[in-house]
């Protein structure tokens, strides 16, 4: 029996997780994924390297602005000021950085994935596939839309999370000799909503551009379904387009499908939980569509548990 399984190592799950550790816990985090972090990511090809989710951090929250400095001071973070030198901060040598300091030292296991959480007794089942486990508590930190797969359609909490929302966002990753007409842009009328020189952050490796482009959701929700290279063979022209450069410029295209990537609509609270209290749901979809939010989210949830005691 695990007295605590955190399921997600994203940011959430990561903060809940260093959160209760730093007590004298001893959570046990399970993603299915193979790196952690999440949407705090980092896609390397090579040579080549790409923030292909979560492209800068904020903080306006004090407990989360002392994690970043802490950050800073371990070389993780560094500044990466907008064209009105408006703060945010990048992950070095890439966002993934920012994932793996949270997580160091804890008993994190990647490629597990959770199927179904069923009540057991007092406890909890974690049906893992071929094997099961048995949990006190569980903190499930996956997108909302996730939950009912885990708990059941039938699950209260799957009821109460139902009308939380998500968008899609399809993102491509681009290398382009040519020369960079800028930094990062911002656009919400465009299909393109946002393109930024990912090797124009600090700490990157240097050489040809490094793109990143993100669709918007109308576009993202059109292409969704199509396999990652029609997906970049689709937004391949825009990028070139839109940076004023031909596509035999292009080096090497991606692209990558985040199903679940901005909350557009989020819970209202910082986290959910049973009427026992030894099953909490969390994650950035609580509160809005920023790393701050999950990492407020997780904090949120490790400090219940502990207030539970
Ligand atoms: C393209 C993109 C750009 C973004 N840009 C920014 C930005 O610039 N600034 C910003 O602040 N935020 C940005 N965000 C949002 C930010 O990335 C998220 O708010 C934050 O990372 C969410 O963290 P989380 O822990 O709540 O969820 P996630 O990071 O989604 O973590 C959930 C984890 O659960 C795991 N999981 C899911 N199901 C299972 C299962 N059944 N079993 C085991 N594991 C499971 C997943 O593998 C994942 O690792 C962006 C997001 C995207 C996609």
């Amino acid at each position: 029996m695990i007295p605590i399984v955190i399921i997600g190592s994203g940011i959430a799950g990561l903060a809940c997780a260093r959160r209760l550790a730093d007590e004298g816990l001893s959570p046990v985090v399970l993603d299915k994924g193979r790196g952690i972090g999440g949407r705090v990511a980092t896609r390397r090809a090579g040579d080549l390297q790409f923030d292909h989710g979560a492209q800068y951090v904020t903080a306006q929250d004090a407990r989360f602005a002392a994690v970043l400095h802490g950050l800073e001071t371990k070389g993780a973070l560094a500044d990466w000021p907008d064209a009105k030198a408006r703060p945010r901060s990048v992950g070095t040598p890439g966002m993934s950085a920012i994932a793996k300091a949270l997580g160091a030292g804890l008993d994190i296991r990647q490629g597990v994935q959770v199927a179904r959480i069923v009540a057991d007794g007092a406890a909890w089942a974690l049906h893992l596939g071929d094997s099961i486990l048995h949990a006190a508590r569980v903190v499930v930190t996956v997108p909302a839309p996730q939950v009912a797969g885990l708990l059941g359609a039938d699950h209260p909490l799957t009821a109460a999370v139902a009308g939380v929302r998500l968008a899609p966002c399809l993102t491509l990753m681009a290398a382009i000799d040519a020369p960079a007409p800028f930094a990062s842009r911002q656009d919400r009328d465009d299909a393109l909503t946002w393109i930024a020189r990912d090797n124009s952050k600090p700490a990157r490796p240097q050489g040809p551009a490094l793109w990143v482009a993100q669709a918007g959701e109308a576009f993202s929700l059109t292409h969704l379904e199509q396999d990652p290279t029609a997906i970049a063979a689709a937004m391949l022209p825009l990028l070139c387009d839109r940076l004023g450069v031909t596509t035999d410029r292009v080096t090497h295209a991606a692209a990558h499908r985040w199903r679940y990537a901005r909350v557009t609509q989020p819970l209202g609270q910082p986290f959910l939980t049973d009427a026992g209290g030894t099953l909490h749901l969390g994650g950035d979809w609580c509160i809005g569509p920023r790393v701050e939010a999950a990492w407020i989210s997780g904090t949120a949830i490790a400090d219940d548990i502990l207030a539970r005691g």
